[in-house]
């Protein structure tokens, strides 16, 4: 099958969050099976460059129009591992992708929705047409619509995954008269006329099938609450609509031959002797980590958390669990990053509180190399989360046997198992686990795991094996979406 994914993030090069390593780790998978994938992203000026191969033209003059003006595009094309990655490039007089920054600005809409008519544009102009055109969340969510109202002649498949149900993407009508989609269609324009046009809605109704990113928030997305006003559409369309979970690149993510570490170690203990890899692997990278932060050499129970700092992660539980851990004697090296203002305070307020204390250390940047340190060198992990679609860290944590300490939401729900309270066999008990995102909840988990680490050494060693059990690739993930393309090309 020949698949184009289509997307504002891929990792490493344009990272923001999950959606960028969902979008590498997919598309590796779909290629390791014998499919012929693309992928096709802005050219933002903020690319990380140095990772690309053989970065290059493909066409100069690709011709998109908007409103009354028409705007020449330049595709270029590139490869990172073996993958191969389209770059689309606006010469717009608005600099579209030349802001410094994937999202945050005043006219994202404008910046998406003109990439997602150039997308189309550009697909129907070329050769070589893809079977399957899937799109992520409500960047391009789009796509389906301009596909099938103003492209009824291209019979390409859409597949809209949803990685995250609260951002949608409110415009109006103008902005899309302005991208060739007239006023007279009724779906596009709810009245009153001054009612906002929701992409990800859109997306919803026009794509050929629709994909969440776990099983349980497939579930949760059809409430009120976890549909954020969605619901009905969600519902109306749930025949059409599949949970697949998320996997992790396990080369990407691998402690057996990550540079990032100081000591690499397996992943998977067969023997004995290789859970005491395990263990001294991760004590030795520990040891690097506290001198690197500046943090006592010690061996009590070391916390990581490592998550952007929006309402979604509770950031006030992450702060509340690193002060609980500092009471109980454990050290926490936080890394997030935020583009919320008053939450960039708050933690920078928390940053010079800690300034001088030896057992803490809170960085607020984004830092992929220290973030594979992270991973190894801690023995626990939180994620207090109001909502978690799918939830990567609680996985790469498990890949590097580090513990994770989660609340139970989406697709925390459906990978994390309490080692003392989940009715799940015993080996597939991998962490620590609370029901209701307050303080009540990380004291339940967070004192468990803390007590469990320094007196229960026996009880600790399980809980490592059956982390490294679980199978955290995409195989089974990728098997299930060629299963899904496939039956939308009547395949199967
Ligand atoms: P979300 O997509 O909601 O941010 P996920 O758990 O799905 O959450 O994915 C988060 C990804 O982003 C993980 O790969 C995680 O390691 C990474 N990440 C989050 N914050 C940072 C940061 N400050 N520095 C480096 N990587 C980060």
């Amino acid at each position: 099958m020949h698949i184009l994914q289509i997307a504002s993030e891929f990792s490493p090069v344009a990272k923001v969050g999950g959606l960028a390593d969902v979008l590498y780790g997919l598309s590796k998978a779909l290629v390791k099976k014998g499919h012929q994938v693309e992928i096709l992203i802005p050219k933002y000026d903020c690319l990380l460059f140095s990772q690309l191969d053989d970065l290059h033209i493909l066409d100069r003059n690709m011709i998109v129009k908007e409103g009354q003006e028409c705007y020449q595009n330049t595709i270029w094309t590139a490869y990172f591992n073996g993958l191969k990655i389209l770059f689309l490039e606006p010469h717009h007089p608005q600099h579209y992708f030349n802001r410094g920054q994937i999202y945050g600005c005043k006219d994202d809409i404008e910046r998406f929705t003109y990439f997602s008519k150039a997308a189309v544009e550009y697909l129907i102009s070329r050769k070589n047409q893809p079977e399957i055109v899937h799109v992520h969340d409500w960047p391009t969510a789009l796509i389906p619509v301009l596909y099938k109202e103003l492209y009824p002649r291209f019979q390409q498949k859409t597949i809209l995954t949803i990685h995250n149900m609260e951002h949608q993407g409110k415009c109006t009508s103008f902005h899309l008269q302005q991208l060739g989609l007239g006023k007279t269609n009724d779906q596009l324009q709810p009245s009153p006329s001054s009612h906002p046009i929701n992409l990800l809605k859109e997306g919803i109704e026009y794509a050929d099938h629709v994909t969440t990113v776990s099983v349980s928030y497939e579930q949760e997305i059809q409430t009120a609450e976890g549909a954020f006003g969605l619901q009905e559409t969600v519902i109306k369309n749930r025949h059409k609509i599949t949970g697949i979970l998320n996997g992790i690149d396990e080369d990407f993510w691998n402690p057996e031959k990550d540079p990032h570490l100081v000591r690499n170690y397996p992943a998977r203990p067969k023997k004995d002797k290789e859970l005491k890899q395990i263990i001294e692997g991760k004590q030795e990278n520990k040891q690097q980590l506290q001198v690197h932060l500046n943090l006592h050499l010690s061996h009590v129970p070391l916390v990581a958390c490592i998550s952007r700092l929006v309402p979604q992660k509770s950031p006030e539980l992450i702060q509340y669990a690193l002060e609980r851990t500092l009471a109980k004697g454990g050290q926490f090296v936080l890394l997030g990053s935020t583009c919320i203002p008053s939450i960039y305070e708050t933690f920078q307020n928390l940053q010079t509180h800690y300034q001088n204390h030896k057992d803490v250390s809170i960085l607020l940047d984004q830092d992929e190399s220290l973030a594979h340190l992270l991973f190894a060198a801690t023995d626990l992990f939180i994620i207090p989360s109001l909502f978690e679609p799918c939830g990567l860290t609680q996985l790469i944590a498990l890949r590097y046997s580090t513990i994770p300490i989660a609340r139970m939401t989406g697709g925390l729900k459906d990978t994390v198992f309490d080692i003392d309270t989940s009715s799940r066999p015993f080996e597939e008990r991998n962490g620590f686990t609370f029901e209701f995102p307050d303080t009540q909840g990380v004291d339940w988990a967070l004192d468990r795991a803390l007590y469990c680490y320094r007196n229960d050494p026996q009880k600790w060693e399980i809980l490592l094996r059956n982390a490294t059990k679980k199978d955290l690739s995409w195989e089974q993930s990728a098997l299930e979406y060629i299963k899904l393309y496939s039956l939308q090309l009547n395949r199967l």
